[in-house]
């Protein structure tokens, strides 16, 4: 991984760039960031920086030979830890992140922004219990115990140490006292799931979410897509890179013109244009309905905040205002909130995988009476 293929992040650069350049490298690092704000990237591209022999001032070089390996992620002296569940075959506590070694491998180069749910996704693992185990920290301690196979320095990246329990005690004397030439770098997403023991002993690195703007310029460049559904996905990503690959990776689909045509059809009721749209949607998977509802709710949310605020810096692109801009006159602050919440009770039927036809036609019925402004129940509460 380079540097200069993470987009933005100049301050978490900046001060990776000059630790390395520095005198003393930090023996302890953690990489503290939201979900998909970039900081298993940068921990790789630090990697492959401190130990490249022919690095540029602000990148490793990709060409030597430390390089070579590095940014395959078969370095002898880089050793990764992970969340791993049961293998096949093999005791629980047996497990380790050696054991997955190769899906670590081909899932970072596909997606290096993942979160833990991508990861044993990606292992058609969702329903394991994911963890680090005493076996993964006695391992630890031994490998790093060994002396550098091919460079000056060894590095261990742990990923998500929020699933080392007590078990992480016995990597503490490791962290405050590594063995020569050795740096370990934690890189996690929620600081009040580490041991207090461990964060004490690290030097905190915090990696700021990602821009609209810096995750619509990786999807434009890495993913080929086209700047007006760039805009889109980027609204419904909120600073998270890796829900925007999963949707930049996925057929696109218009929702903007789907969430308005369901509006308009719920607002009409007419029962053919109606069942017909409920078929369409209902053939649509899962995870492509999530992602419609999020869209959905994303929208109501920046429509929502126009009517509160009169602002007009609003995340939608022009198509989109323009139908805000039409739809004020047809939804005011109450109908929108009640939108949303229909919005979000419907995601939560989907993950609970809700018969899509019964919900989508309950859903098509709801939104239309609160857009004719017929909410059940709402005559008995006002005169
Ligand atoms: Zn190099």
């Amino acid at each position: 991984m380079y540097f200069r293929d993470i987009p933005g992040k100049e301050k978490e650069k900046a001060y990776l760039l000059s630790n390395a350049k520095g005198d003393r490298l930090a023996h302890a690092q953690l990489f503290l960031g939201r979900t998909g704000s970039g900081q298993l990237p940068l921990a790789l591209a630090f990697t492959s920086f401190i130990l490249c022999k022919e690095r540029t001032d602000n990148d490793s070089c990709g060409k030597c030979s430390a390089c070579l390996k590095s940014h395959k992620l078969i370095h002898p002296d880089i050793h990764f830890s992970f969340p791993v569940v049961k293998k096949d075959g093999k005791n629980r506590n047996e497990t380790t992140s050696n054991d997955f070694l190769t899906e670590w491998r081909s899932i970072i180069k596909i997606n290096p922004f993942l979160d833990i749910k991508t990861w044993l996704h990606s292992l058609n693992l969702e329903n394991g219990q994911a963890n680090i185990n005493v076996k993964e920290c006695v391992e630890i301690v031994k490998k790093l115990g060994l002396k550098t196979f091919e460079s000056d320095y060894k590095v261990l990246i742990m990923w998500m140490p929020e699933y080392l329990k007590n078990e992480g005690n016995r990597l503490l004397k490791l962290i405050e006292e590594p063995p020569e030439n050795t740096i370990i770098l934690l890189v996690a997403e929620k600081q009040d799931a580490i041991l207090n023991t461990i964060l004490s002993r690290v030097q905190l690195l915090k990696v700021n979410p990602f821009s609209d703007d810096e995750i619509k310029l990786h999807l434009e460049d890495k993913y080929g897509i086209a700047q007006k559904d760039s805009d889109q996905l980027v609204g419904i990503a909120s600073g998270n890179m890796n829900t925007a690959i999963h949707l930049a990776n996925q057929d696109t689909v218009n929702y903007s013109d789907s969430l308005f045509q369901w509006l308009r059809i719920a607002y009409k009721m007419e029962p053919v244009e109606l069942g017909k749209w409920v078929n369409e949607m209902s053939s649509w998977g899962r995870e492509n309905q999530k992602n419609f509802l999020e869209y959905g709710l994303h929208f109501f949310r920046e429509y929502l905040f126009s009517l509160i605020t009169g602002r007009k810096n609003l995340r939608l692109n022009e198509y989109e205002l323009s139908i805000a801009q039409k739809m004020t006159s047809l939804l005011d602050i109450s109908k929108t909130e009640q939108l949303i919440s229909i919005f979000n009770d419907c995601i939560g039927s989907v993950e609970r995988n809700a018969n899509p036809k019964i919900l989508f036609l309950a859903d098509s019925l709801s939104i239309g009476r609160v857009m004719r402004n017929m909410s059940v129940g709402k005559e008995i509460y006002t005169v």
